[in-house]
């Protein structure tokens, strides 16, 4: 019994080891996720200032294309005064030229605001591209670190998994059931020691009377009073042999 109880307390530890080996093989390390998370934010950004850049050149574009007209507007205007016979026409014409003279120069100068920021948007642009580039290439470095480390633990994972099938193969299978039962109430934890008298798992100390028996009786299959999992006796001198 000694040994079945040892064989099950190796197994516990073989299905928590790769337990623990499948989330570490399936989850990204806390530093990868935030340069992702990183990463996501600046291309979010490149994005948006490439809008803004594209809105800002197409509201010049449409600025420079109405200078054209006030400015043929202007020419016109300009011959319509050649042409007038009476002051009245004139007063007229002469104002609409002095309308679009004011039209022309707030137009000019809408322009230049735009240009200037255009110019502004499209450095702001390059930094924020460069920077997610470079933010870009430490993601993929780190993701294939990630992935060279994977290569150790998948092969610890299939070792401690051959090892899992062959104690499947020397537990009892009335153990196994009782043992499957226990885990899964207990979070995989369904195997405990006993030292100086006290449950490994619930850390309540175990009745003298079950220490002597479990002493004098390794043979027997002894639960704890408490957590009710299954004990493991170890020699006060650590030689549980
Ligand atoms: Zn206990």
């Amino acid at each position: 019994m000694k040994n079945v109880l040892e064989n099950l307390q190796r197994y516990q530890d073989l299905l928590l080891r790769i337990r623990q080996l499948e989330h570490e093989l399936t989850t990204y390390p806390e530093s990868v996720e935030k340069l992702g998370q990183e990463l996501k934010q600046h291309l979010i950004a490149v994005a948006r200032s490439e809008e803004q850049l594209a809105e800002n050149s197409g509201q010049k574009d449409r600025k420079e294309e109405y200078l054209v007209l006030c400015k043929a507007n202007l020419e016109k205007f300009e011959q319509d005064l050649m042409e007038v016979t009476n002051q009245k026409e004139y007063s007229a014409v002469l104002k609409e030229i002095d309308s679009t003279k004011r039209e022309i120069h707030e137009t000019e100068t809408v322009i230049i605001t735009l240009m200037e920021s255009t110019k502004q948007l499209k450095t702001e642009c390059e930094q924020l591209k460069t920077s997610s580039d470079q933010l870009q290439v430490t993601h993929d470095e780190a993701i294939s670190g990630f992935r060279d480390t994977n290569q150790g633990k998948i092969k610890e994972k299939g070792k401690l998994e051959k090892e899992k099938r062959r104690l499947e193969k020397l537990i009892p299978a009335s153990h196994m059931r009782r043992f499957n039962q226990i885990a899964a109430r207990r979070a995989g934890i369904a195997v405990a020691t006993v030292t100086d008298e006290c449950c490994s798992a619930c850390n309540m100390k175990i009745r003298p009377q079950m220490v002597n028996n479990m002493q004098r009786n390794p043979d027997k299959m002894y639960i704890c009073d408490n957590c009710q999992r299954i004990l493991v006796y170890i020699e006060p001198d650590g030689d549980d042999s």
